[in-house]
């Protein structure tokens, strides 16, 4: 067996220490004789699976009582119509737009009430992101919504914006538990698990319970309101029970790591080693501005599509995978989420000093 160095930005790379546990595991939950896959999600097994699942991220991210924690499906994407769905009672929202998934969001958004678009950083390729200090938030808007880290763009919100007052949405798929964060100071917490947390198949939500109402766009399917998971407990109907069992996994094993202060400060070390290099570097660039820079996701160019489609090439030769930028941008991004290993982003550091001597 040997495991690559997976630089991917989604599907994710994940800590060895869990595959393998959940490898021992398969055949043989815990004495039950079946895999997690094929139990009842109504059977006492499961159940102690999700609640535990559900009280470790509570740990992890100091959730308040008064904030549900929601295991769904329907990936992020289904999010960006679910929030306008449950959340416009107004039937206005203040969008900032930062890349491409907030664009979706915020294009999704406008089908159910009027989305504005109160900042964007798309006039410079979403490479920074915009001053939300004091920006035109309408008096009327049920919410302001971000996207926290820009998975393509590799750019990441250091402060929060200003929402005067409303609630704040945030997607944050790809910075989820990548360091430590004040819930209170939002409404939703949403994000895909396949970036930093489990498989791809599971969306969790954080919500303040206020915001949960049956007082949401008519028409909203059953599955698509907030209230018919809050009050099943995310077990309305089947949920993706293996997937929400490796997330718990994960859980555990940050919460050995010592928790989301542990991981930030784990993570800045990481992406320092990486940014310094394409700081003094003749050959490669850091594309976003360096105080908005993520630390999970690090694209970067060599300004020559090309001599970019060579190192990708040599770069997965060497065991480097998925360095290839996203297909709207081009050119490379190291995704380096909490799973990835020091190691991973020394070597690929090494790695790219030697294609930048041979290429010179
Ligand atoms: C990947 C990603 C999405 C889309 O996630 P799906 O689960 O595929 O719908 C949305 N937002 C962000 C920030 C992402 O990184």
């Amino acid at each position: 067996m040997s495991r690559v160095y997976n630089f991917s930005a989604g599907p994710a790379v994940l800590p060895e220490e869990v595959l393998k546990e959940a490898a021992d595991e398969m055949l043989d939950y815990r004495g039950t004789g079946m895999s997690v896959m094929e139990m009842s999600h109504r059977s006492k097994a499961y159940d102690n699976i999700i609640k535990e699942a559900e009280q470790d991220i509570r740990d992890l991210m100091n959730i308040p009582d008064n904030y549900k924690v929601l295991f769904l499906q329907g990936g992020a994407s289904q999010q960006f119509a679910m929030i306008p769905m449950n959340l416009m009672k107004n039937k206005k929202a203040a969008y900032i737009v930062t890349g491409q998934w907030a664009k979706k969001a915020y294009q999704e958004a406008q089908k159910y009430g009027e989305a504005v678009k109160v900042a964007s950083s798309e006039d410079k390729t979403f490479s920074y992101i915009p001053d939300c200090s004091d920006l035109d938030i309408p008096e009327d808007a049920d919410y302001v919504y971000i996207c926290e880290n820009n998975t393509i763009y590799g750019t990441k919100f250091k402060e929060l914006p200003n929402t005067k007052g409303k609630t704040l949405v945030a997607d944050v798929s790809s910075c989820f538990l990548s360091e430590p964060v004040d819930v209170t100071k939002y409404g939703v917490i949403y994000g895909g698990v396949q970036k930093n947390i489990g498989p791809a198949g599971v969306v969790i939500v954080i919500i303040r319970e206020d915001l949960i109402t049956e007082d949401v766009l008519p028409g909203t399917p059953t599955m698509l309101q907030y209230k018919t998971h809050a009050d099943a407990q995310s077990l309305y109907n089947t949920p993706p029970a293996y997937g929400i069992y490796i997330c718990g996994k994960v859980f555990k094993w940050l919460k050995k790591q010592g928790g989301l202060a542990a991981m930030k400060e784990y993570n800045e070390k990481k992406a320092k080693i990486l940014y310094d290099f394409l700081d003094e570097s003749e050959l490669f660039k850091g594309t976003v501005v360096p105080k908005d820079r993520s630390l999970m996701n690090v694209p970067f160019v060599t300004g020559d599509s090309d001599l970019d489609a060579k190192f990708v090439a040599e770069a997965k030769a060497a065991g480097f995978e998925n360095l290839k930028g996203h297909r709207t941008v081009g050119g490379m991004r190291a995704s380096i989420y909490n799973a990835m290993p020091i190691e991973g982003v020394e070597k690929l550091v090494e790695f790219m000093k030697k294609f930048e001597a041979e290429n010179k």
